[in-house]
């Protein structure tokens, strides 16, 4: 299958050809021809699958040969749950429509929204925006929405996650009704269904990969480690392996930021990246982490989400999280565009619990393995450490001594 054979113009194929790209990927090859077609879309694709390009060129296209205004009003908005993300679509908005005729910019909240307003006032074809900004402007006459002809809902899943469902039914309310809608999520719980429901028409659904694709590809490997011993196990692994990049996860920002500090300390230049860091700092971080001057990036699951860090060899799960889609997100991180990767999780014994429901998402177990020199205390494991202990006490131990909340709804 080529670029061409989906009946994109030979301005969008010249810049597919800059990119290097040499085929579609799965989502674009079912994607493009029916997003040309005008159809609404409903797809099931994460980060790393080509996505971004499955809904810009034919976007680009539609609005290059469906052009018929003087001033640009705005025909196309893309919502996108992060900063992050929403500069990285804007990227491939510019690139993949160099040679065309589209104007299109991104707004986020974070920085100052002068410049922002001026560029709007210029008048663009394609907005990205997240939806908080997006609003603010909305409600500042800083831009109309009334003329939006494609809507797209990037990582509509996450968007959820981070409480922007009222914000998506208010931008619903201010857009035309009769548009071209396209939902892209990496995850269709039933939330997503009933946004999908709501607003979709006689949508067609594409998947790029089954769930748990990324997943076979990664090779996978858990570390049992007490939970006091893992700073020193990371530090052993990435000093003594010669890693040169690796993407760190935590589960809190406190805990980015401590990690980071340690890592500092034993001469690893580490950089945090989660919501409480500024733009300009998250910027930065990540910009020094691709360049290769920044060696390890700590980095939550909101902050990471989308994050378009490419042939990354080596992601650590410095603690597992709560939610086990995330940790489907979080090793998708490695092993993209055919390259193999490694994801290893250290796992201490209060995590048992988070290990088993990721286990059970991915039907597959996670092979375990103990560090030399970094041995779990066996006296920690409940049966082991008194066995004359009764069921009942060893119940009450394991249910009550646990210190992470189990699906919190507190994300960071
Ligand atoms: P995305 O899933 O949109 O974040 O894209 C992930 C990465 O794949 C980006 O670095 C893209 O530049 C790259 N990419 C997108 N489409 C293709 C393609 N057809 N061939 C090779 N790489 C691609």
């Amino acid at each position: 299958m080529t670029f061409k054979s989906l009946g994109l113009s030979n301005a969008l194929l010249k810049a597919i050809n800059k990119k290097g790209y040499l085929e579609p990927s799965a989502i674009q090859e079912k994607a493009i021809p029916l997003i040309l077609e005008g159809k609404d879309v409903l797809a099931s694709a994460q980060t790393g699958t080509g996505k971004t390009a499955g809904f810009t060129l034919p976007m680009l296209q539609i609005l290059t040969t469906q052009s018929k205004w003087k001033r640009r009003p705005i025909r196309a908005l893309v919502l996108t749950p992060t900063r992050e993300l929403a500069a990285q679509v804007y990227n491939n908005v510019r690139e993949y429509g160099e040679f065309v005729d589209i104007r299109s910019t991104v707004i986020f909240g974070g920085v100052n929204a002068k410049p922002q307003i001026k560029t709007l006032r210029n008048g663009v074809d394609i907005l990205v925006a997240t939806p908080g900004r997006l609003l603010d402007l909305h409600n500042q006459k800083a831009l109309s929405l009334a003329r939006i002809e494609i809507l797209v809902l990037d990582e509509a899943d996450r968007m959820l996650d981070m409480g922007f469902l009222r914000d998506i039914k208010k931008i619903l309310a201010l857009i035309p009704k009769k548009r071209q809608n396209l939902l892209f999520s990496a995850t269709f719980s039933q939330e997503i269904k009933k946004l999908a429901g709501s607003f979709l028409y006689h949508p067609v659904m594409v998947e790029a990969t089954p769930e748990n694709t990324t997943a076979e590809k990664v090779s996978q490997k858990v570390y049992r480690v007490d939970k006091s011993k893992k700073t020193a196990l990371i530090n052993h692994l990435i000093s003594d392996g010669n890693w040169e990049q690796v993407l760190v996860f935590t589960r809190t920002k406190h805990g980015a930021n401590k990690l980071c500090k340690k890592m500092i300390g034993h001469g690893i230049t580490a950089m945090a990246i989660h919501g409480n860091k500024s733009q300009t700092a998250r910027t930065k971080a990540l910009a020094g982490f691709k360049k290769g001057e920044v060696r390890v990036l700590v980095a939550t699951d909101i902050a990471a989400r989308g994050l378009d860090i490419p042939l990354l060899p080596h992601v650590i799960n410095f603690e597992l999280p709560n939610v086990p889609e995330d940790y489907v997100h979080r090793i998708g991180r490695t092993g993209r565009a055919g390259a193999s990767g490694e994801a290893i999780s250290l796992v201490s014994q209060e995590e048992k619990e988070y290990l088993r429901d990721i286990e059970k998402l991915l039907d597959q177990k996670i092979p375990s393995e103990i560090v030399e020199g970094f041995e779990p205390d066996a006296t920690n494991t409940p049966e082991k450490k008194n066995p004359n202990r009764s069921r009942h006490q060893n119940f009450k131990r394991k249910g009550g001594n646990r210190n992470y909340k189990r699906r919190s709804s507190k994300r960071n």
